[in-house]
């Protein structure tokens, strides 16, 4: 029984020998293999995807930096776009205001004339060649304004400083003050210069005009 037994433990043995180090090589090959990649896949590609599915922190960072500087770049196209349109409309706007108030200039100048003709001629005879402006009582500025009815406010938005959700006031440009008084509800005094009135002072003009 011995003498044929042990020929089989020897084949037995082999092949599971066999089988073993069949195995161990084949894990082998499969380690060292290297990993299968798409052939369709360019290298940038596989970074992005395999960027994307990391959800690597400074990438995903960096694309919302970028979002953001796209968006603020775009708000601020708009705003230079709303300028541009509100600066193109600008004098007819103001002059569209003013055409109202013409009338009311008018018998300021003629009211004020023959006082602001006085104070030149004693200027010209003033050791310092200038009076002060006795219309605004020297101080530059009169106690109303023509364009606002005195109250400051742009006359065009209301104070607003727009004229819809998109476009800008042109009249005052968007602050939503009175341009003619830059909100103080008191307009520069025609007759005068800062309250001074000099011998070669000149004449108010005969209409109200846009500065
Ligand atoms: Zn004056
Ligand atoms: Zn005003
Ligand atoms: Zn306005």
């Amino acid at each position: 029984m011995k003498h044929w037994k042990r020929p089989l433990q020897i084949i037995v043995g082999a092949i599971t020998t066999g089988i073993v180090i069949g195995l161990a090589v084949q894990t082998a090959m499969h380690a060292s293999a290297p990993p299968s990649v798409s052939t369709n896949a360019t290298p940038v590609e596989s970074f992005n995807a395999a960027s994307s599915d990391q959800q690597d922190p400074n990438v995903l960072a960096m694309e919302r930096d970028i979002q953001a500087q796209e968006r603020a770049n775009a708000e601020k196209e708009k705003v230079r776009a709303r300028r541009a349109a509100a600066g193109a409309k600008l004098v007819q706007s103001r002059k569209n205001i003013l055409f109202f108030k013409q009338s009311q200039w008018s018998a300021l100048i003629t009211t004020n004339f023959s006082i602001f003709e006085a104070s030149r001629k004693s200027a010209a005879s003033a050791a310092d060649r200038w009076v002060r402006c006795q219309i605004c009582d020297g101080r530059g500025q009169m106690n109303f304004c023509l364009a606002c009815g005195n109250s400051g406010t742009c006359s065009a938005c209301g104070g607003t400083g727009q004229m819809s959700s998109d476009q800008m006031c042109p009249a005052c440009f968007g602050t939503g003050k009175c341009f003619l008084c830059t909100g103080s509800g008191m307009m520069a005094c025609p007759f005068c210069d800062d309250g001074l009135v000099t011998a070669n002072q000149p004449y108010p003009p005969q209409t109200l005009t846009v500065q």
